[in-house]
């Protein structure tokens, strides 16, 4: 059924009794042309642009548990395209230009508010830094305005300007950037997909990859064989388990990130501010909560759940970021597993097996690029090509050494 002002308004003059579930909850079939292996923000996109952009709909999402309960629904929901690397900036632009449209697209509220997203600098170095990441985007066409601290101020004059170590002196602010609703992200894209006919499994974890002569043939999961003439992989913080199952081995390490909520307070932020001098980045949900988080956790894991250091270390950066916040009190928190690659990149790429394609390495800011993550690598799957968008995201770049290293953490600091 179609959400509109109409139906709205019909429901709630018969008592809300005429609703609809939003998607089927399929069980699978014996064979499909596509399978999509979890059912993410990325998987379930993926899977809403092959039918609607490629025609193809026997298609399955295949999800271990029930859709978006990975990082889909764990993360602190920041929406961006402020890049410097050319590989980055063109995919993330594209995903925000999709963000722009996507309520319309798939009709269906996903809460898409572009609040600006402000990145604080704290000193000379810095800002240089941030002036060439501002050029490098607006040469892209992408929208970038370098702050000074009076400009700083005047948004958000709680901040502690003169802190002795970290003296805030101005920001790079994209006002396009902002937040959307995680898990409505996903529901809509499993309900666009469901309407045109793809089916979401949910509770079917898969357990094996059937490969032939080096093509693949099907899966095997908790509710049986399934075939299938190509199958995506977009497994996210398991991605390299699943892949194992294919018997590749990837470049891509598991760890946690957490993400932390406050309890709700009145109007306080109302952008997504990042400190620059640690890691650390807050807004405000519409409900009044503090939403942040850090840095990832220090060892590889595949529990859905953080360890007390990374607790400290970000409430620390939070504290001389905002001293106002000190007394606020935590109302949740939790993990996620996040798929880091070893250039901070991401790959959607064919696999050296036919058939068999890979979606993985979003590292923690995969949110961002759900929908153009699934208008890509439903792009590769249907056309067994890369779109020229996700060219550079390249599966075998570790070994060419064509690496897309953003952070500078990475073997190519001299790009930075
Ligand atoms: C705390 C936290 C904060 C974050 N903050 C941000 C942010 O502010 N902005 C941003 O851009 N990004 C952020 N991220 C990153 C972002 O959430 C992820 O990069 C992105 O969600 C990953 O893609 P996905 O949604 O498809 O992943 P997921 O939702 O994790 O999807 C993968 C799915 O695969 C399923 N699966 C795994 N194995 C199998 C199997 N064998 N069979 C079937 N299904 C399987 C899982 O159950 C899961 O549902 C954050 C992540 C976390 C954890």
């Amino acid at each position: 059924m179609t959400y509109s002002l109409f139906s709205l308004a019909r429901e709630a003059l018969r008592g809300h009794t005429g609703w609809k579930p939003a998607w089927r909850d399929a069980a699978p079939k014996p064979e499909y042309d596509v399978l999509v292996v979890g059912g993410g923000g990325h998987g379930l996109a993926t899977a809403y642009y092959l039918a609607k952009e490629h025609g193809i709909t026997n298609v399955a999402v295949l999800e271990k548990s029930y859709i978006g309960s990975g990082n889909a629904g764990r993360n602190t929901t920041i929406i961006r395209s402020n890049y410097l690397l050319p590989g980055n900036e063109r995919f993330y632009e594209k995903s925000m230009q999709l963000w722009e449209g996507l309520e319309q697209d798939f009709n269906y509220n996903a809460m898409v508010s572009q609040r600006g997203v402000l990145n604080l600098y704290h000193s000379d170095a810095q800002r240089d830094q941030y002036a060439r990441r501002g050029n490098a985007m607006r040469l892209h066409g992408v929208d970038a305005e370098l702050l000074d601290e009076a400009a700083v101020r005047d948004m958000y004059p709680f901040l502690d300007y003169a802190n002795a170590r970290f003296p805030i002196r101005g920001g790079l602010l994209q006002r396009r950037g902002g937040t959307a609703r995680h898990d409505a992200v996903a529901w809509g894209f499993a309900r666009g997909a469901d309407t045109r006919g793809v089916d979401i499994v949910q509770n079917c974890e898969v357990t094996g990859i059937d490969v032939a002569n080096g093509r693949v043939t099907g899966v095997q999961t908790t509710r049986g064989a399934i075939r299938a003439k190509k199958i995506g992989l977009v497994c996210a913080g398991s991605s390299s388990r699943v892949a194992a199952m294919a018997g590749l081995r990837l470049p891509i390490e598991s760890h946690v990130l957490q993400a932390f909520v406050s309890e709700g307070i009145k109007p306080l932020i109302d952008g997504v501010i990042t400190f620059g001098a640690g890691h650390f980045y807050v807004s405000q949900s519409d409900k009044g909560g503090l939403v942040f988080g850090g840095d990832i956790d220090g060892y590889n894991s595949y529990a859905q759940r953080g360890s007390l250091p990374v607790v400290e270390d970000v409430m620390e950066s939070g504290m001389a970021l905002m001293p106002a916040i000190g007394r606020l009190r935590l109302l949740r928190q939790w993990g996620g597993v996040m798929d880091m690659s070893m250039d901070g990149s991401p790959i959607i790429d064919r696999t050296p097996i036919d058939g068999l394609f890979l979606n993985a390495g979003w590292c923690y800011g995969g949110f961002k690029a759900t929908p153009a993550s699934g208008w890509c690598f439903a792009h590769t799957i249907a056309r067994d090509e890369a779109h020229f968008i996700n060219s550079a995201f390249r599966l075998d770049r570790f070994a060419t050494g064509a690496l897309i290293d953003e952070r500078g953490a990475g073997a190519t600091p001299n790009l930075h």
